[in-house]
């Protein structure tokens, strides 16, 4: 689903670069649930954003679900991610103006699909992560355990190959952790490949593989007990 080969990324900063990813190789299969680990600033994000096509590379292979990734422009790396990708962040994106089932409805939108049929399938994904009762609040009227379910309505809403998640628990106390996680849990178990970025152990350890960064360059890479429950 995901092979990346020998990849580097480097930020311009002034007159100088910042090498950040230092040949990165990683081979994620459909259905996999990996987590990736490393102190702050080891490349993460930076990683991810290039899985999700938010960014691009600088030298090696990225291929997704067997495409070569190459000289992309804005418009094509639109289509694949509206195709093949789901986000989720931290903080968790949603637009406060709109309700929460308006929320799921959005990337909808881009599909060319009516509004009230938007509205109908976000319901119903409203439903699988438990709040369908909530549909038309507003994000400030809900906790951040609701916000960060609401956006993973939306990640799953136009059923993605892959979710992409970058630290989704961080804003979360232990509790609305775990929640989350069985989500995405129960996601990677209809066959979604789910890659989520966290510093905490306890997190990765939920996840069924463990990729460890450090200074631009992956350091361990292992299956958890997780991997071996029936
Ligand atoms: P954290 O755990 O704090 O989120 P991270 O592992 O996600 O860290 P990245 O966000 O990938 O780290 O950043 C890696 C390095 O690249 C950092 O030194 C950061 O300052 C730098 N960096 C990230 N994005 C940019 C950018 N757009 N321009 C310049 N430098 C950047
Ligand atoms: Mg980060």
């Amino acid at each position: 689903m995901i092979k990346i080969e020998e990849l580097h990324k480097s930020y311009p900063i002034g007159k100088d670069s910042l090498h950040v990813l230092k040949g990165i190789d990683l081979h994620i299969k459909e259905g996999e649930f990996v987590s990736i680990m490393g102190s702050s600033g080891s490349g993460k994000s930076t990683l991810l954003n290039i899985v999700g096509l938010l960014d691009v590379h600088d030298a090696g292979n990225y291929y997704l679900n067997g495409q070569l990734i190459k000289d992309m422009n804005e418009k094509k790396a639109a289509q694949l991610r509206n195709k093949f990708l789901g986000f989720i962040f931290q903080s968790f994106n949603l637009i406060s103006y709109k309700t929460a089932v308006e929320n799921v409805a959005l990337p909808l939108y881009y599909k060319g699909i009516s509004r009230k049929e938007r509205l109908e399938i976000a319901l119903d994904y409203l439903d699988k992560v438990g709040l369908k009762d909530w549909a038309g609040h507003l994000p400030n009227e809900l906790s951040g355990g609701q916000k960060q379910r609401v956006a993973i309505a939306r990640a799953l809403v136009t059923k993605p190959k892959v979710v992409l998640a970058d630290e989704p628990t961080g804003a979360l106390d232990s509790t609305t952790t775990d929640s989350v996680m069985d989500l995405l849990k129960d996601i990677n178990d209809e066959g979604m490949t789910v890659f989520v970025i966290t510093h905490e152990e306890e997190v990765a350890e939920q996840t069924k593989r463990i990729v460890r960064l450090k200074d631009g360059r992956i350091i361990s890479d292992e299956f958890t007990k997780a991997s071996k429950a029936v």
